[in-house]
């Protein structure tokens, strides 16, 4: 199952801190995101919105699956 790692970065560094106004980086690692953010509560944020968008690209991929196998 391909989860596109770069998109869910792409998507992260669009978000800006509601308290700060900055930008976060994301980078792929590996099989991992490192998020780098200016305060711990934007970075859980980003955290849930990375978990939204992965579920959500494993969803698809899973829909794609079950077409090709139909
Ligand atoms: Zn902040």
């Amino acid at each position: 199952m391909a989860i596109n790692l770069q998109e869910v970065c792409n998507i992260l560094e669009r978000q800006t801190c509601p308290i700060h106004n900055k930008k976060p980086t994301a980078k792929v690692n590996g099989n991992k995101i490192e998020i780098n953010a200016c305060c711990n509560k934007f970075k859980k944020e980003l955290e849930e919105i990375m978990g939204n968008e992965i579920s959500k690209q494993t969803d698809d991929n899973l829909d794609n699956i079950l077409d090709i196998s139909r």
